[in-house]
This record gives structure tokens, C-alpha cells and sequence, in this order.
């Protein structure tokens, strides 16, 4: 006889404390129908009412079925969690060595935890009679006119809401009230979806014939995809211009009509919008969008367009890979190489890796794609544990865009102190004249990014954070990008009262002011963070410069990345090696990506790009290789280094980041992890594993007013190293609770974007 589940196991959603286990709780008799593993639900903890995450169901308790509690009420009628995400929570509180209820809040919308969202109805009107015999019904109403129209509006029998019968009459509320009373209509109230976008309405559009190139990636993937081979995990390797998306969409029509769904994640909000436009051209309405920008309501609402299969493609920026997709086929993460795939807050995951994990587990398979891959993603295809699909050439074969170095160095000998080298002034000046457009990317963002005084060399700090100020020409003031601080622009030094005091460095604003100079009467537009706060200003920013409205786009790197217009046949990069200069291993890496893509967005249309890098390092190897874009020789010359030098992915560099309001104890405390570490190594096998254990000042030392100390770990990437990354972690909650009391706090990052 089959017994019913009358006991879960329910972990509490707390955020302040470190419970990190289930407890046990009585499943209600009239909820044994609608609670279910995954179910989120209402449970009485210590003396509160708290909300928690069904995650198992079992039919005895391991102690005395008297003291259970009970569960007070499911928060939905059905389990939200899917099983498939639980497990994919499990495995960030591994890897991350969170609390798994931290892992499982990234599964939901985040406004429904704390069921701030609300299901939307509207009120609708219908006919309660057969749509034929609307003759003997507008006979019956012949003598208000009021009555006619809205029975005429209703004329198709289908259900119209309030919005459509407000407009017919002044006084429609009476009218409407008096139908409803002769039993001529009913009202009701119907659930309405907030979409974010205007899904269908881009113009539809036939699928064009591939190219070989084309076709021939399509039928690699599409056997595996269709379940008729074994791999997994694909990487789609293909040049800028290659037409990936093409592929890309070939697969979800593949995907979608085995009745399967399909999840697209690009790296930027910046770039959903041209990828919903080319699948809504493609697909209709059959899809969802889910990222940060969208209302609550409107995430609430698309996320359970998914959950109900509604929606069979799903389209998003990072979070997007928890969507709610009960039959996943197919995950296709657009420019793989992008470090926004790993979450910038806590717990930090790699949206890469959990894709991944969730198609080993669902079925289908993953296609990673990027013209410049990351080193790590290229080198398990090397090794074969992903199949390496390529187009090495542009569609149509359109040539790559021929790529131009200005060595800085030499501009300066030659007596040029502006910020534009002869041959981009001059390769500017041509395309502009031609009538076509450019964009000029400059990874930084306001006017200057130093103030220094000529006499005593300082330049001016913030206040609060150990980082200089930016001048900003838009309100003539300087500003920390790190806490967001504003103050005036002094008149003479701070330090020495020297009046010689000058803005250095280019940013974006001192760029745009320089085209402004230069071309008078030319379309400008400037796209970096300080234009684009509006939630939908990155879109009609973008929409503005696809009309031709502008001939010049300057930004950082938000259009570095992915987008595709076919009328711009030059791009610049102001200052090049930027990027080089941070101190990271991954600084070349990011340099020859970054190069390499801002040049694919020149001559993808009929007319051949042309791009121009300034350098003050034409001799980096980095630099060097992205000029001649030949991927694989600067992947095997950095793979070597990385190896000679015991960088990842060789080995795995850790962190732990102490931030607080004093410094000494700040210090002290960075020093006590790293004396608590080696003790703990002391004659244990991971002692051999791990090269280094290094306390340090981070490198910016303080933000917003908080001192920052940091300790380093370096070891051989081997599972015989998690007891330690799983000793520091537990380490760290333990201190938890003395560190917050001491206004501290101890970060554990594990293969940290950026040491700063
Ligand atoms: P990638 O993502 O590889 O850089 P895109 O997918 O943006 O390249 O494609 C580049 C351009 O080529 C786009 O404008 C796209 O519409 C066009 N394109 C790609 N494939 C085809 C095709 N088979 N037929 C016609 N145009 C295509
Ligand atoms: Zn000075
Ligand atoms: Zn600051």
C-alpha cells in the first residue's frame, strides 16, 4: 500500500543566519496535493514565520513525529523549484562553499521571495450569448446607442478587456452594468502577462540559406542535439562576421520542434534587444527575455511564462541560466569569453559552469560561441573534453577588417600631444566625408581620469577611497568611480596650494569633445555608464546610431561586444593598452579579446572595415597577435606562459578579502587567515599542492572608507585541494558573526575576476 509523504524537508530562507541545513516539518493534510519537492513554503522558526525551500518528502521523521512543526501554508500552488535547479544549487554552495539557501534565492525572481510581486488581472467583458444571435440582441438594446456599440465591440465572442470598452462611451460603466444585468455580457477578471518587449512585432522574416561554412557547424551539432550522439558541449569558434547567429538560430528551430526549450544568454543587457530582434523576426512570440533590467513584474511574469512552457526560447543575460526551463535542449552562451558570465556578487557563479552542469544533467547540449575564446574553454577543447566547431571566415567572404597600428610613442617624437594619431584623424575623416559611421571605443569613462599638480605630482584622491578622481566635463566635477562620491573641481592643489594643476588621461566625454572639435555638425553619441542609467537608454541609444541619426559612436567597452552594424567601416581604439596595464595574469588574454572584437565590429556590411589601434605597446605580443587576429597562435603562446609561469588554468588562485573600518585590525586579521591556513597545511597532503600563502595590502587599499588586506593562495588546480578551500570556508563562518560585531567582513573568492 503506498503511503503518503507526509514529512519535508525544508531548508528556512535567512538570510542573517548561518543555518545551512534542512529541518524537518509536517506536511498538512490538505496540502499533501500541492507541496512538493521544490514547493516554496510558509514555516513556523524559532518564535517567527519564515519562508523555506521544500527540498525532499520522506514518510517518517528520524525523531519524535511530536515535536515536529507544522508547515503553515505553501506561497504557490505548485513547487517552483525544479528539481534540476535544486541540484544546480548544490552545486554552487560546492563550488562556492555558500549556504545553499543563498544558492537557491538565485533560482527565483527575487522580488517573489518576499512575495512582493503580484499576479496582474484585468477585468474583461464577453458575450453570454451565441455570437448569432446578436441580431435579436441589438433589436432588444435598439434605444441606447451606448449598448449597441459595446455590444458590437464585443461582437466576436472572444473576451475584451475594460482598456478596449473605456473609450466607447462616457458613461460605459452604467452601459456595461446594465448589459451585465440582462444577462447580455459577463465580466470577469483575466490574468494579464507584463511583457517587457514588443516580441512579434519586428517584421517576420524567412530563414536565408546558410553558407557551407554555415551548414556544415549546423550539422555537426545537430545529431547530438537530436540525441543521435553522445557530446555535450560544444565550441563554436568563429570570426567576427562569421554569422554565428545564424547558427545559432538554426539550432533553437532544431531544439524548439522537438518540443524542447532553448536558452540564449549573451553577456550584456546591451545586446538582448539585437538578439530579440533577430529571433522575434524568426520565432514570433514564442519567447522570453529575463534580466536585471526588467521590472518585478515583468521578470515575475516572463519567468513563469517558462516555468509553464509557454515560452520554449528564453533570451538573458547571465541569470538567465536558472530560467525555469522544465524540458531543456539547448543552451547557447553568445561570446563565452566574457567575464560577466561569472556573477560580480555573492555567491559567485560561472554561468558557463552551471549551463554546463545543467545540460550533463537535463539532456541536450551546450554550444559555446566566440570569435576569441577563453583560454580555459579553448584548452578543454584542445584536450577534447569539448568538440571545437569553426568558421574561419567572414559570410560572403567578406574580408576580416584590415587592422592599423599607430604606435603612440612615435606620434609623441613627431610632436603630436593630441589624443588622435595622424592615421585615425585621417581614416576618420574619410569615413565620415563617405557617409558612413565609426565608433570609437575608450575603455573609460568620464573626461580624465587624473587631476595632478605640475608642481608636487599628486594626483587627487577620493576622500574615502584609496583610487583617483575622474573629471567629469558634463558637471565639471570630480568623481569616484569606486563609491560614487562627487566633489568640485579644486582650484589649486590640495596637497601643495599650487595652482598648476591639469586634467590628465582620456576618457570618453574628453573624446567626444574632441570629435565635436574636429567634426562640427556631425552626429555624436557617447554610450558608457554615466549615459545609460535609464532603463531603456542602452536601446534607444543603440536604435539612435542604427538610423544614421549619428555617424559616430563612442563608448567604452559596451560596444566592444557583439553588435552588428553593417554601415560602420571604421573602428578605433583610442588607447589600446589600457588593459594591459592591470595587475592580472589575465591582462593579455583580456587585451587581444577586447582588440580583437572591437575590430570585428568594423566592414560587416558590403564595404570593407578598417580599424585603428593606438598603442604605446605595438610590441606586446598580445597587441601584436591581435592585429594579424590569429587566435591560435596567441593561445598557444599564452597557454605556454601560463604554464611556464603556473597561472590557471595550471593552478587556482584564491583569495580571501578582509575590508573594514580599521586598518590595523583589518591587517591583523588577513595576517591570522594566512597564520590559521598554514597551520592547518602542516603535514597534510595539500601542503605540496599550494605554491603560496600571501598576506598583502590589497592593491586598492581602501573604498569607500573601509581598509582592504587580502591573502592570496596559489596551488595546483586538483580536487585533492577542496578539504582546504572547504577548511577556509568553514574558517570563515565560524569568525562570521566576530567579524560583523567588529564591523568586518571576510570575502572567500575563488579564482577571482581581479585581485584589486
Ligand atoms: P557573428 O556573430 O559571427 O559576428 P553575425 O551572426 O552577426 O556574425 O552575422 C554577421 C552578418 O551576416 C549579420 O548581419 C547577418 O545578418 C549576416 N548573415 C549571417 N549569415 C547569413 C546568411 N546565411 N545569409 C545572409 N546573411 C547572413
Ligand atoms: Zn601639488
Ligand atoms: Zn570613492
Amino acid at each position: 500500500m503506498r503511503r503518503n509523504m507526509k514529512f519535508a524537508d525544508v531548508i528556512v530562507d535567512i538570510a542573517t543566519e548561518k543555518v545551512d541545513r534542512t529541518f524537518t516539518y509536517r506536511v498538512p493534510e490538505e496540502f499533501e496535493g500541492c507541496i512538493g519537492v521544490g514547493s516554496r513554503v510558509r514555516v513556523p522558526f524559532g518564535f517567527r514565520e519564515k519562508e523555506g525551500y521544500v527540498l525532499s518528502l520522506k514518510e517518517d521523521p528520524e525523531y519524535d513525529p511530536g515535536k515536529i512543526k507544522e508547515i503553515i501554508a505553501p506561497l504557490e500552488p505548485y513547487p517552483v523549484l525544479l528539481p534540476s535547479l535544486i541540484e544546480a544549487a548544490r552545486e554552487i554552495r560546492e563550488q562556492t562553499k555558500c549556504p545553499l539557501c543563498e544558492a537557491l534565492r538565485l533560482m527565483i525572481p527575487p522580488q517573489m521571495r518576499a512575495g512582493k510581486v503580484k499576479i496582474k488581472t484585468e477585468k474583461c467583458f464577453q458575450l453570454s450569448f451565441p455570437v448569432e444571435e446578436m441580431e435579436t440582441w441589438l433589436e432588444k438594446v435598439k434605444r441606447s446607442p451606448r449598448k449597441k456599440l459595446i455590444l458590437t465591440a464585443l461582437g466576436d465572442g472572444a473576451p475584451h478587456p475594460v482598456s478596449e470598452i473605456r473609450p466607447l462611451a462616457g458613461n460605459w460603466r452604467e452601459a456595461v452594468q446594465a448589459l451585465e444585468n440582462c444577462g447580455a455580457i459577463r465580466s470577469f477578471e483575466r490574468e494579464v502577462l507584463r511583457r517587457p518587449v514588443a516580441y512579434g512585432q519586428a517584421p517576420a522574416v524567412q530563414d536565408p540559406p546558410l553558407t557551407p561554412e554555415q551548414q556544415e557547424a549546423v550539422d555537426e551539432m545537430v545529431p547530438a542535439l537530436a540525441g543521435r550522439r553522445t557530446d555535450k558541449v560544444f565550441l563554436l569558434h568563429g570570426v567576427t562576421g562569421s554569422g554565428k547567429t545564424e547558427v545559432f538560430i538554426r539550432l533553437v528551430r532544431e531544439c524548439v520542434s522537438s518540443g524542447k526549450q532553448a536558452l540564449i544568454l549573451v553577456p550584456e543587457i546591451v545586446l538582448t534587444p539585437q538578439m530579440i530582434s533577430w529571433f522575434s523576426s524568426r520565432f514570433g512570440d514564442d519567447m522570453a527575455v529575463l534580466h536585471s533590467r526588467l521590472t518585478p513584474g515583468e521578470r515575475f511574469d516572463e519567468w513563469r511564462r517558462i516555468r509553464s512552457g509557454q515560452a520554449r526560447i528564453v533570451i538573458g543575460a547571465r541569470s538567465a541560466v536558472f530560467a525555469p526551463a522544465g524540458k531543456l535542449g539547448l543552451v547557447i552562451v553568445d561570446e563565452e569569453h566574457e567575464s560577466t558570465y561569472i556573477s560580480d556578487h555573492y555567491p559567485q557563479y560561472d554561468a558557463r559552469a552551471v549551463a554546463r552542469s545543467r545540460i550533463l544533467r537535463e539532456g541536450g547540449i551546450l554550444v559555446l560561441a566566440s570569435a576569441t575564446p577563453s583560454i580555459y574553454s579553448y584548452a578543454m577543447a584542445r584536450r577534447g573534453d569539448y568538440v571545437l566547431v569553426e568558421m574561419p571566415s567572414r559570410v560572403f567572404g567578406r574580408p576580416l577588417p584590415e587592422i592599423l597600428l599607430a604606435d603612440m610613442r612615435e606620434e609623441l617624437r613627431r610632436g603630436n600631444r593630441g589624443i588622435f594619431s595622424k592615421i585615425l584623424e585621417e581614416e576618420l575623416t574619410k569615413c565620415v566625408r563617405d557617409g558612413n559611421q565609426a565608433m570609437l571605443f575608450i575603455n573609460r569613462r568620464g573626461y580624465a581620469p587624473f587631476i595632478s599638480c605640475r608642481k608636487c605630482g599628486e594626483a587627487i584622491k577620493c576622500g574615502r577611497c584609496d583610487v583617483s578622481m575622474t573629471y567629469h566635463a558634463t558637471d565639471r566635477k570630480l568623481h569616484c568611480h569606486y563609491c560614487g562620491s562627487v566633489r568640485e573641481m579644486p582650484e589649486t592643489c590640495p596637497s601643495c596650494s599650487s595652482p598648476y594643476i591639469k586634467a590628465v588621461g582620456i576618457g570618453t566625454q574628453k573624446v567626444e569633445e574632441e570629435v565635436r572639435r574636429r567634426f562640427p555638425g556631425i552626429g555624436v553619441l557617447r554610450m558608457d555608464v554615466d549615459t545609460t542609467s535609464g532603463r531603456n537608454a542602452h536601446a534607444e541609444i543603440l536604435s539612435r546610431f542604427r538610423s544614421g541619426e549619428a555617424q559616430i559612436l563612442i563608448g567604452t567597452q559596451m560596444i566592444a561586444k557583439g553588435l552588428d552594424f553593417p554601415s560602420v567601416t571604421l573602428v578605433g581604439a583610442v588607447l589600446a593598452d589600457m588593459s594591459l596595464n592591470l595587475p592580472d595574469y589575465r591582462s593579455p588574454e583580456r587585451t587581444y579579446q577586447l582588440i580583437v572584437q572591437v575590430a570585428g565590429r568594423a566592414g560587416r556590411g558590403n564595404e570593407k572595415g578598417r580599424v585603428v589601434i593606438q598603442t604605446y605597446k605595438p610590441e606586446h605580443y598580445a597587441i601584436a597577435q591581435a592585429v594579424r587576429q590569429d587566435y591560435r597562435a596567441f593561445f598557444n603562446e599564452e597557454f605556454r606562459r601560463r604554464k611556464q609561469d603556473l597561472y590557471p588554468p595550471f593552478t587556482q588562485m584564491d583569495r580571501i578579502l578582509v575590508e573594514g573600518k580599521e586598518a590595523s585590525r583589518v591587517f591583523e586579521r588577513a595576517q591570522r587567515h594566512r597564520d590559521e591556513i598554514l597551520k592547518y597545511l602542516k603535514g597534510r597532503e595539500e601542503e605540496k599542492l599550494v605554491l603560496f600563502v600571501r598576506t598583502d595590502a590589497a592593491p586598492i587599499q581602501r573604498i569607500q572608507d573601509r581598509w582592504r588586506a587580502h591573502t592570496v593562495l596559489k596551488m595546483v588546480d586538483s580536487p585533492k585541494c577542496a578539504p582546504l578551500i572547504a577548511f577556509i570556508a568553514q574558517m570563515l563562518r565560524e569568525e562570521a558573526d566576530a567579524d560583523a560585531a567588529d564591523g568586518m567582513t571576510a570575502a572567500f573568492e575563488i579564482n577571482p575576476l581581479s585581485l584589486a
